[in-house]
Parts: C-alpha cells; sequence; structure tokens
C-alpha cells in the first residue's frame, strides 16, 4: 500500500510529517486554525505529526500499536519540532522558549502550549 499524500515535496532535509496532514504547513483536520504549523516529533516512533491525535489515530491502524510516549527532559536537545511554515527543526527546548519561530518569525498557536503535557514529560 502506498502512503503518498500527494503533497509537494519540500525543499531541502526536511522530514517527512505523517498523520492527517491537510496542507504544506501542517495543518491536520484536528487542529488547523492560522497559527497550528508546528509538527512534532514524537520520541515513542521517531516520526513527525501534526498532533497527538493524528499519532494516535495513524498508530491505531498498525499491526502492533503502540501508546504515544512523552519526551523526557533529559531530550529536550533533540530536534523534534518542525515549523510548518519554513520547514526548518527547533529543539524541544527552543520551542518552549519562543512564540514564533526564530527561523521565519511565524507566529505559533500559543493554546498548543496547554497540550505541552502531550508531547513534553513536564515533571520533574
Ligand atoms: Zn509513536
Ligand atoms: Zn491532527
Ligand atoms: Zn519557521
Amino acid at each position: 500500500m502506498s502512503n503518498s499524500d500527494g503533497a509537494a515535496p519540500t525543499t531541502g532535509s526536511a522530514p517527512t510529517v505523517y498523520g492527517a496532514v491537510l496542507d504544506a504547513s501542517t495543518r491536520c483536520i484536528h487542529f488547523h486554525s492560522e497559527r497550528d504549523i508546528v509538527a512534532i516529533k514524537f520520541a515513542c516512533c521517531r516520526r513527525y505529526y501534526p498532533c497527538f491525535q493524528c499519532h494516535d489515530e495513524a498508530v491505531r491502524r498498525e499491526l502492533s500499536p503502540h501508546t504515544a510516549r512523552q519526551w523526557p527532559q533529559a531530550e529536550w536537545s533533540e530536534l523534534a519540532i518542525l515549523c510548518g511554515a519554513c520547514h526548518r527543526q527547533l529543539s524541544i527546548t527552543e520551542y518552549r522558549q519562543v512564540d514564533r519561530c526564530p527561523h521565519c518569525a511565524a507566529e505559533f498557536n500559543p493554546g498548543c502550549r496547554l497540550h505541552g503535557h502531550l508531547y513534553f514529560d513536564e515533571s520533574d
């Protein structure tokens, strides 16, 4: 089965974003406001998805579904955030310190912070 999504190839080495992606800025069927432009790499499968719902729906269709794992703080230096506007990657630490992309200045959705615990292990 091919998983071609028909999206235009992005320049350079931008990683593939999986899930129910609607456009080149990684908006998905769940979150698609003007500022929902980041995709997150999941610690469990090292794949980029636009949101945790995309991740869960995609892995549920796999032969051996897995549960999403949050990034432990020790790994927050990992490049795990993809800016959908310029397709450059940020580390988790970097992403948590900015409200816009440091590369292209696109604004990130402040609402995403409310979901931080779904992607990053914030306990210490
Ligand atoms: Zn996963
Ligand atoms: Zn989604
Ligand atoms: Zn950017």
